[in-house]
């Protein structure tokens, strides 16, 4: 069966535009690799999301927004999206090896963490060199680790850990942060988080286990080995566009280039939220994207098909 709009991604952009697009009584067909919830299903808790003063618990939210897209009648399956071809007036949407046809497509596949690319790291990888702090977090329990970043995300990660560790080392490459005020205050009050700035991390040792890392002073040049149980990377991210190859011009830096109404060169291909070439992104921004899309989604749908 032909599906209306295929969506790639089931974070805050793809599950808002499926809510918009089910909402219209179109047919949604909605795949992510690890289900849905995106990078905003492993924040702890989003502060500056609408509607919540106290803050609210990344998880909890994507919960509603998947029970919302469900709700509405969208299809929310496991899969990766290899390749989108378009043929005719069809999308051609290989999902895991299998083939779907669809008469738009979303692209809404975020962005993954980017990798240090030091000495032990990939070896070390799931034996303490960890990427997400709410997934791998508690096994952490009164251990030391260390926090490498000066974004929101490792601002976020770090005040995170501290409800396990027993100290949290936050090593950054410079001596101001990248991250928001509100965030970079809370870090300060922290009692329990230890700033290393001005500092970069050049191996990581351990024998089978994370032991330690090497860390370089980039003002002095002096070297010193820190003895951590784990470390948490959160040195920005790589957008996902492997299959817009053909299809979606982007930026130097990999973003998609879209115009207002989320469309790309392609017709019926729409690109939302983190992937995109844009000033801010956050939950918020990824939402506003996701709405755009669904309501243009709908108007080409009707304009080419109806
Ligand atoms: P980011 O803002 O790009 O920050 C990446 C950090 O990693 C920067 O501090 C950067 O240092 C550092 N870095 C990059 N390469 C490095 C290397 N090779 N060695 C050491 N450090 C390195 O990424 P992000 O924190 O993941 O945030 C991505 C977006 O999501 C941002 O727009 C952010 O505001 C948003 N976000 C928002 C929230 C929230 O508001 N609650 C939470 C998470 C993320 P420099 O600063 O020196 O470049």
């Amino acid at each position: 069966m032909v599906q209306d709009v295929i969506i790639a991604g089931g974070g805050p952009a793809g599950l808002t535009a499926a809510i918009y697009t089910a909402r219209a009584g179109l047919k949604v067909k909605v795949v992510d690799p690890v289900g849905a919830g995106g990078q905003a299903g492993n924040t702890s808790v989003i502060y500056n999301y609408p509607g919540f003063p106290n803050g609210v618990s990344g998880p909890e939210l994507m919960g509603f927004m998947i029970d919302q897209a469900k709700g509405f009648g969208a299809e929310i399956d496991f899969g990766e999206v290899t390749k989108i071809q378009k043929q005719g007036s069809l999308f051609k949407v290989t999902v895991d090896g299998k083939d779907y046809e669809a008469r738009s497509v979303v692209w809404a596949a975020g962005t993954s963490p980017r990798s240090l690319g030091v000495p032990g790291e990939v070896e070390l990888k799931g034996r303490g060199v960890s990427y997400c702090a709410i997934c791998d977090g508690p096994l952490f329990r009164n251990k030391v680790v260390a926090v490498v970043g000066g974004g929101d995300s490792a601002l976020t990660g770090a005040q995170f850990l501290t409800g396990y560790a027993q100290q949290v080392i936050l090593l950054h490459r410079r001596d101001e942060f990248r991250a928001g005020l509100a965030n970079v205050n809370r870090v300060m009050d922290n009692p329990r988080i230890t700033l290393k700035l001005n500092s970069v991390v050049e191996a990581m040792k351990g024998d089978g286990l994370l032991e330690s890392l090497v860390v370089k002073n980039v003002k002095t040049g002096e070297i010193e080995e820190v003895e951590v149980d784990g470390v948490f990377l959160y040195v920005g991210s790589i957008p996902n566009t492997a299959p817009l190859e053909g299809l979606a011009v982007l930026t130097p830096n990999g973003y998609v280039k879209t115009e207002d109404d989320m469309s790309t060169v392609t017709p019926g291909l729409f690109v939302a939220g983190d992937v995109r070439d844009k000033l801010l992104r956050q939950v918020a921004t990824a939402v506003g994207d996701g709405a755009v899309a669904g309501w243009s989604v709908e108007k080409y749908i009707i304009e080419n098909f109806r």
